[in-house]
């Protein structure tokens, strides 16, 4: 055994300054942040903005992260394990707080006022990716675990954050409904997994996600009609009524 120079720290300080350089400039980024601040952000830009943080991601972890200069040309567990804790919860974090802006507006928009949910870090999934790196003889045979599963892991946190708010509103009394469209042609399993689902009746298979699916899953509170139940429980209480009594009125012409 001989003692190898720690060249985590310096390797996340390069991964770290790129990455914050390349999203404060990203086009795609600014987009979103200016549909969110004018009351247009959805879904569909919380994915995409997803997507574009995990390209960010998956580029910079590519640039630096070679076997040149991995010990040996293998990822070894101390490396694998801090490298991809500290990229990915931030990547979480900055994508997790994006969507649950997003989603604040929507219930806003919607006539709710209820704060988004932000949904919650996947660590199996971070644990899974580092074990696979970290169990490889050469990091060359795992390295596209930093291309496509950085992305899907991006993606998937939109999902979540979907799934978190569906169960907070089904559990608040409303009747939520999950969105989930197929893009660009994805495949016919996604084909046939689109459409709009009830909260109660959707299937498990509707937040799962394959490899290079850039499918939607989204939720809108006006979508499922949420303000109908809202208004007739808080708002106006004599909805029902009124239009019972507007019924017996006009059978009586
Ligand atoms: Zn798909």
């Amino acid at each position: 055994m001989y003692e190898e120079e720690d060249i985590v720290p310096g390797l996340l300080e390069l991964i770290e300054s790129e990455f914050d350089e390349r999203t404060y400039n990203s086009e795609k980024l600014k987009n979103a942040l200016k549909l969110l601040k004018n009351k247009q952000a959805n879904y569909k830009t919380a994915n995409e903005f997803a997507i574009e943080i995990g390209e960010i991601l998956s580029d910079v972890l590519n640039v630096h992260v070679t076997s040149e200069v991995l010990p040996g040309g293998k990822m070894h567990f101390n490396i694998a394990d801090r490298v991809m804790n500290v990229t990915l919860k931030k990547n979480h974090e900055l994508i997790a707080s994006f969507a649950k802006d997003v989603q604040t507006e929507l219930n806003h928009q919607a006539g709710l006022k209820l704060k988004g949910q932000k949904a919650p870090l996947n660590q199996d999934r971070i644990d899974g990716l580092v074990d696979k790196l970290s169990n490889a003889d050469s990091f060359e045979d795992v390295k596209w675990l930093l291309d496509e599963p950085i992305i899907n892991f991006s993606q998937s946190i939109i999902d979540s954050t979907v799934k978190e708010n569906v169960e907070f509103h089904a559990k608040a009394g409303l009747k939520p409904k999950i969105n989930r469209v197929a893009r660009f042609e994805c495949c016919e399993w996604c084909q046939r997994l689109q459409g709009i689902y009830d909260y109660k009746n959707a299937p498990d298979d509707v937040y799962k996600r394959h490899r290079r699916c850039r499918c939607n899953v989204e939720y809108d509170p006006q979508k499922g009609k949420v303000q109908d139940v809202w208004s007739k429980q808080w708002i106006d209480p004599m909805a029902e009524t009124k239009k019972i009594l507007r019924q017996s009125l006009n059978s009586k012409k």
